[in-house]
Parts: structure tokens; C-alpha cells; sequence
């Protein structure tokens, strides 16, 4: 993961104060600065990074009666503290109930991986023995019913869709009623997107939301693009009621943090990261162990 060189450089930050025989005010900026030039370098949103910068410098300046030893132990601990609020939220994930029909939709932008995630998300539950169905009602694309069959298929998962249908809606309700009547523990409907966000886009959203009335609203982001996450996320949330959000995409040379302000942008958790185009290339996300991992 690119984010990679994000840990590492905020190791060495952590390293140089370990290393420094005083820890004065000047030490720490230094070192808070560091660390806010990777963030900013790994494209996490500007404000966040003031925020978080600001919050350690407090909390350290609050307690600055702790001795040398312990000052470094509190500066790692403030960072390591603000960088899992950066990830996380209070707001929990929708928790899937077995033996309960729930429906999930997935949005995004065309290209955002979404299609590919629907089938991950299928195959990750398929395989703890959810029964787990796909509707395509993305219309928009030529070939996503192609695509997503292809994907369903080789995942051995059921799907529905329609070549001669051109209404998204009416797909994503005759779809959902039919695996609701064979009675699917998970339904996931997939949804069309377009190369930019524009009014088309989410009116079928939402009229797709109203017919399927989903339990939760999963928002697919594509970590490549950077800055431009965090206003892509909002535009979205402020349309659906976006619950969950996936980041695609992780592999690459996207610097990915741009896509973790999706968290503030949304007011929604990250559920999973999307790791490769295989479809077991998925990780479920955990705001707390994603933070060690990256600090190795
Ligand atoms: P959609 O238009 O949003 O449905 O996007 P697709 O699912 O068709 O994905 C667009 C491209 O991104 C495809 O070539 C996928 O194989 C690729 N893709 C999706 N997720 C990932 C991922 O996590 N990592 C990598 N490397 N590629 C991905």
C-alpha cells in the first residue's frame, strides 16, 4: 500500500524524537511539521492536518510537566491517538443481520471500482455462508450487466439484470422482490454511476433508493483522486444517506490519504479497503489497527 511511505515517514519523525537528548517547544514544531508535510504529501485534507497538528500541540503543551521520557511517550501517543480520529467516526456501521433480508446499495462514480466492490463484498460474505445476491441496475454503462455477470459468475453468486430494460429503477425493484421472495440473507443492488457528479446522477440514486429502500447506502471511493476525495464524498452524502463507505484502490500509486477524509466528509465509517482487482483483494477496516499498521 503507497500509504506505506506515509507510516515511514512518520516512524522517522518518531524516531528523531526518540532519539533527541531535549525535547523542547522547538523540537516538537519541528516534528509536528514533519509529520504534517507527509499527511499534506499523502494528500489528506488540509484542514485535518492544521487539526490535528493544533490538537497534539495542545494536549502536549497541557501536560507538560511529564518528564523527558515521558513527553516523547505522550507526543507519539497524541499523534497515534489523532490519526485513528481522522479515520474514524462515532456513527457504527450498519451491522448485517442473518436471517434478516438486508438490502444494500452501492454508489459512486463510474470507474470508482464499484462494480468490482459489489462482487468482493458479495464473495466475502458468500463465503461465511450468507445467501448473497446481485442486481445490476447500473443502465448507464455499456457492458456493466456483462460486467457484473461475468464477476457474479465467477463467484458463483446469483444475479439479476436486463439487457432490454433501461429504467435502473424498475431493475432495482423487480430484481430486489425476487431474491426477497427466495429469501436472501444479503441483497446487493449496484447502481450506475457517470464520470463526474451531475444532477442525473443523483436523481436515479435516489429514486433507486426510495424503490429498494435499502439498509444501508455504501459510498464507493476510489482513493486515486486524491484531494478531490473529500468534496466527492460530500457531494454524494449530501443526496443519500450514505452509511458506509469502501475505498477502493489502495494498491496503486494512489497516496490514499486523501480518500481517509471521506470519514469526515460523510460522517460514515470505513468498512473495507479495496486492495487489488482480484476479488479476495479486500480488507475489512478497523480505524485502530489500520493506524498500527501503517506505523508499522
Ligand atoms: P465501476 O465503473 O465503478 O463499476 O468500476 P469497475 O468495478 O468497473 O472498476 C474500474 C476498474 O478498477 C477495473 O479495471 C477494476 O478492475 C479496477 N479496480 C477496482 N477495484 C480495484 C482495486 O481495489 N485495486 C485495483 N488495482 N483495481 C481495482
Amino acid at each position: 500500500m503507497v500509504l506505506g511511505e506515509l507510516g515511514q515517514r512518520i516512524t522517522a519523525s518518531f524516531r528523531r524524537l526518540n532519539q533527541a537528548p531535549i525535547i523542547d517547544d522547538d523540537l516538537l514544531d519541528e516534528v509536528l511539521k514533519e509529520i504534517a508535510a507527509a499527511l499534506l504529501h499523502a494528500d489528506v485534507n488540509v484542514r485535518y492536518v492544521s487539526e490535528l497538528r493544533s490538537n497534539v500541540k495542545k494536549r502536549v503543551l497541557l501536560e507538560s510537566d511529564a518528564s523527558g521520557v515521558n513527553k516523547r511517550k505522550l507526543i507519539q501517543k497524541a499523534v497515534v491517538e489523532e490519526l485513528v480520529r481522522l479515520v474514524s467516526t462515532d456513527r457504527k456501521p450498519y451491522k448485517l443481520e442473518k436471517g434478516k433480508c438486508n438490502i444494500i446499495m452501492f454508489v459512486g462514480l463510474q470507474g470508482s471500482g464499484k462494480t468490482t466492490t459489489c462482487t468482493k463484498y458479495a464473495h466475502h460474505y458468500n463465503r461465511k455462508g450468507w445467501k448473497t445476491a446481485l442486481v445490476c441496475a447500473d443502465t448507464f454503462r455499456a457492458g456493466a450487466f456483462d460486467q457484473l455477470k461475468q464477476n457474479a459468475s465467477k463467484v458463483r453468486i446469483p444475479f439479476y439484470g436486463d439487457y432490454n430494460e433501461t429504467d435502473p429503477v424498475k431493475i432495482a425493484e423487480e430484481g430486489v422482490e425476487l431474491f426477497k421472495k427466495e429469501k436472501y440473507d444479503l441483497i446487493i443492488v449496484d447502481t450506475s454511476g457517470r464520470h463526474k457528479q451531475e444532477a442525473a446522477l443523483f436523481d436515479e440514486m435516489q429514486q433507486v433508493a426510495e424503490v429498494v429502500a435499502p439498509n444501508d447506502i455504501i459510498f464507493i471511493m476510489d482513493s486515486h483522486i486524491g484531494q478531490a476525495c473529500f468534496d466527492q464524498a460530500k457531494a454524494f452524502r449530501e443526496v443519500v444517506d450514505i452509511g458506509s463507505v469502501i475505498i477502493t484502490k489502495l494498491d496503486g500509486h494512489a497516496k490514499g490519504g486523501g480518500a481517509l477524509s471521506a470519514v469526515s466528509a460523510t460522517n460514515s465509517p470505513i468498512i473495507f479497503l479495496g486492495t487489488g482487482e482480484h476479488f479476495d483483494e479486500f480488507q475489512p477496516f478497523d480505524a485502530q489497527s489500520f493506524v498500527s499498521r501503517l506505523l508499522g
